[in-house]
């Protein structure tokens, strides 16, 4: 890649981070400025980040953030704006850092990928990276990523390991978050007393890693090699949830956020936007093109654990577990109790069977929803059948 490429891209990325520290500093968690650190430095995941040079660097960090702001920053009255001026030269043109689609044209041809995203107001996010996998599903563009060039801090912190853009229309996966959530989930075995952690839960982890023949015991860097196609499985699990939400949105017409804008449900509905992401990416997972059925048809036993990790299976009842994991727990109601069997008889046929049924209990109620939202009614009304309805159901 051009020098003078990746030097534009950072110094935006660096404006955005100043951005974000000289107005919010709280919102930068120790944990971003270890995994800054970690990434500039090229440590491996599991190399521990403290220590003498880590505290330097994070003050000459801040330091460098606060002077960019008073270079270059506007104050405005809800605060300190710094614009991602650098136009991106590449192979002598030069394109407006936002220009996503064009910098692409010519960033894929060299094999890496390139985004400017801003998710969240006020935290533009940069990712820079080599692109390892390149193919067409359903038309949409899906790059698997390997190693990274540059991130925007949120994107490091954050467990955003795949997404599908609908602003871009493709879908893209970063392996480097996956690997680390592999090396998370081994000392999270290694290490029993450092994490609050339920038996049953630590007892899956050991088990979905035996299945890829890693044993946690050992040292990270002995199973390093190991790790490899264990990532390889989960980002293809990760594209086929994203299919799964396409094929809903595609053939049902279901998307969760055009819904809840139509009913103009406001923030305080959280329980019932919780409920319409448990349902979109139960949907999505058990849809049959799917994350789960993908995981039974290739009897992947260790992705099939991992994932059921993610959603919270396993868990203790009373365990802090967010909303949406709930829900979606309540809404998979064949999945989860035929899977806590399967851990003791690998019945492969079952598992296909509950994922179905799961399926068609949770299009119906996505078709319920679908109806409400065509009645001739103020949106209020149908949002409070929703309401009372449906998610009393999932409580019980
Ligand atoms: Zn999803």
């Amino acid at each position: 890649m051009d020098s003078k490429t990746l030097t534009a891209v950072k110094f935006n990325c660096y404006a955005s981070d100043a951005q974000l520290y000289v107005n919010k500093p709280s919102a930068i968690p120790e944990g971003v400025y270890k995994d800054l650190y970690a990434h500039e430095n090229k440590l491996d995941p599991w190399e521990p980040v403290s220590g003498e040079s880590f505290e330097k660097w994070k003050q000459e960090r801040k330091e460098a953030w606060k002077s960019l702001a008073i270079e270059h920053g506007n104050v405005k009255p809800d605060g300190i704006e710094i614009p991602v001026v650098a136009q991106i030269p590449i192979n002598g043109n030069t394109f407006m850092p936002f220009d996503c689609r064009s910098i692409n044209e010519e960033l894929n041809k060299e094999g890496i990928f390139y985004i400017m995203d801003c998710v969240v107001p006020g935290k533009t996010e940069f990712l820079l990276a080599n692109i390892d996998k390149q193919y067409k599903v359903m038309d949409k563009d899906v790059f698997i990523l390997g190693n990274e060039e540059l991130v925007r801090s949120a994107f490091l912190s954050s467990s955003i390991s795949g997404y599908y853009s609908s602003k871009f229309g493709l879908i893209y996966v970063r392996k480097r978050s996956i690997e680390d959530n592999c090396y998370i989930l081994m000392s999270y075995v290694k290490q029993p007393s450092r994490f609050v952690l339920d038996e049953k839960e630590r007892e899956f982890i050991a088990e979905a890693l035996h299945a890829n023949d890693i044993d946690c015991k050992m040292p990270f860097k002995d199973v390093a090699r190991k790790v490899a196609p264990v990532v390889e499985k989960r980002a293809e699990g990760v594209v086929r949830h994203e299919v799964g939400h396409l094929k809903h949105m595609q053939d049902n017409n279901f998307e969760s956020e055009r819904i809840l804008t139509n009913l103009s449900a406001s923030h305080s509905d959280i329980k019932t936007i919780n409920f319409m992401k448990a349902l979109e990416d139960a949907l999505a997972d058990t849809h049959p093109e799917g994350r789960l059925r993908y995981y039974t048809s290739q009897k992947d036993k260790g992705s099939l654990y991992l994932v059921s990790l993610d959603m919270g299976i396993g868990l203790k009842e009373d365990s802090d577990r967010n909303q949406v994991l709930l829900f979606q727990s309540k809404l998979l109601n064949e999945y989860v109790p035929t899977f806590l069997k399967f851990t003791k008889n690998e019945d492969w046929v079952a598992m296909e069977k509950a994922i179905e049924k799961d399926y068609a209990s949770n299009l119906k109620v996505a078709q319920t929803i679908l109806e409400i939202e065509k009645m001739d009614r103020d949106p209020e009304y149908k949002l409070s059948i929703i309401k009372k309805n449906m998610i009393p159901a999932l409580l019980k």
